[in-house]
């Protein structure tokens, strides 16, 4: 248990002491602020940890933001020195690395300084600097809108997914009233659209549901007559890739389509819960490559059974057919999987040598990270990373990952979000994730929406 005499910043401090399994301990914790000394000491057992760190501080925002950083490496170190244990990341516990970097960068710092004083490993760092590379062109461009459909329905639940999807069996009965609001929310968008960087029709698993429902949501986006773009379908498992589908995608413009099998072993597919085979996944691949499309394969390090040889293998399969896009999760721990309701700390064997091997097999087959985000319980504290061959990355992912584009999201469990550029401000409007709700409060989902983007 934490007793803290500054209460906002116990999240940020529980991030950390969760990350080393030690939510059960009890610290108390008091902050001071001196001068420009940031100064955190900790009880711990019979023990007083003292810390202290100086940052010049000119107003609220970056009082706020250096006591937060104080306080999680102040538990950080603590912990360092309990256990002897050190994470990728070390101290920091937010989902974008890279947008910290941006943002000391922005304010004239090397970004490398900060990661190793939040003891960031040396291979990470580097890292981090590779992603932004990649990353500078669309930084460049910046600006525009992503136009984000969310189809969550499923063939079946994976034992590690928390997103709101549900077997088609249980939810079957309301997709036809889904796409009539998304048709509304579609149609609302008109007047709010300027430039569109992307489209991406995301899962769930957009091709779980038949061709004529497609279709019709195709039909919705191509009503608003937007100028060709990068144009996503998630189209997800396998086993339900049809010709009619593809077809379908190509006729309507889309041009960039997932293949997501998460793994090459058919053992490891039926522990996750999958129905589909690896041979399925080959054929999905190669029916899919015949109608052009650009693809993505997602794979994930550390699923249930699997040792560093069985991720190589799934990373080795994944390359050899050379998609423009191979994203690479590490397995995370989310509340509303099945998973976490049987396991409450995810350990797993090799899973910081997956990560390396996973750089340098796709490195040395053409690949450059664009795109990276880590989640809360992420196996081995690591993150997820977007690889592309060269000129594919996919604009749609750095866009909504870096928030420097405004996303326009629609369907159940959308974020739709509007960036204000040279504000540091961000503005939001979230649907209901769940479907009947979602169905039953379309319109004032989009009136929000509309008043979200200055439109009465
Ligand atoms: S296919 Fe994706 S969205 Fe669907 S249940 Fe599996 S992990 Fe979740």
């Amino acid at each position: 248990m934490l007793n803290t005499n500054t209460s906002w910043l116990a999240p940020e401090i529980m991030d950390v002491v969760r990350l080393f399994d030690f939510e059960d301990a009890d610290f108390t914790h008091y902050f001071y602020f001196q001068g420009e000394k940031y100064i955190n000491c900790i009880q711990y057992m019979d023990e007083i940890y003292d810390f202290c760190e100086s940052y010049p501080t000119q107003d609220d925002v970056q009082f706020k933001r250096y006591a937060r950083r104080s306080a999680k490496l102040a538990f950080y170190e603590l912990l360092n020195k309990v256990t002897g244990i050190s994470f990728p990341y070390g101290a920091l516990t937010g989902i974008r690395p890279t947008k910290l970097a941006y943002m000391e960068e922005g304010e004239g710092r090397d970004f490398k300084e900060l990661f190793a004083r939040m003891h960031v490993a040396a291979d990470n760092i580097d890292f981090v600097g590779r992603v932004m590379r990649e990353q500078r062109p669309y930084y460049a461009a910046g600006g525009g809108q992503e136009l984000f459909i969310s189809l969550p329905f499923c063939p079946t639940k994976c034992r590690y997914c928390s997103f709101i999807t549900a077997p088609i069996s249980s939810t079957g009965q309301y997709v036809d009233d889904y796409i009539s609001c998304l048709e509304r929310e579609l149609a609302s968008l008109a007047p709010m659209l300027g430039r569109v960087n992307s489209v991406y029709i995301g899962g769930g698993t957009p091709f779980a549901i038949s061709a004529a429902q497609l279709k019709r949501v195709y039909a919705a986006v191509a009503a608003l007559r937007l100028p060709d773009c990068e144009y996503t379908v998630e189209a997800g498992r396998p086993d339900v890739f049809t010709r009619e589908k593809l077809q379908l995608s190509r006729d309507f413009g889309v041009n960039r389509i997932c293949v997501n099998p998460q793994t090459f072993s058919d053992v490891t597919l039926q522990k996750i819960g999958r129905k589909h085979t690896t041979a399925q996944t080959y054929e999905a691949y190669q029916t899919a490559k015949e109608y052009g499309f650009d693809i993505n394969i997602d794979l994930i390090a550390g699923l249930e059974g699997e040792e560093v040889a069985d991720f190589g293998h799934s990373l080795e399969c994944a390359a050899a057919l050379s998609p423009a896009n191979i994203t690479v999760h590490t397995l995370s721990l989310k509340a509303g999987a099945k998973l976490k309701e049987e396991t409450r700390r995810l350990h797993i064997d090799g899973i910081g040598e997956m990560i390396s091997l996973s750089r340098r097999v796709l490195t040395s087959a053409g690949y450059s990270p664009y795109y990276m985000y880590r989640q809360k319980y992420q196996a081995g504290g690591h993150e997820n990373c977007g690889w592309a061959l060269p000129g594919k990355a996919c604009a749609y992912n750095i866009g909504v990952m870096e928030e420097i584009s405004d996303n326009i999201a629609v369907g159940a469990n959308a974020i739709s979000k509007r960036v204000f550029a040279g504000q540091n401000r961000i503005e939001r409007c979230a649907s209901p994730k769940d479907i009947p709700t979602y169905i039953a409060k379309c319109d004032k989902i989009i009136s929000e929406r509309l008043k979200l983007f200055g439109i009465e």
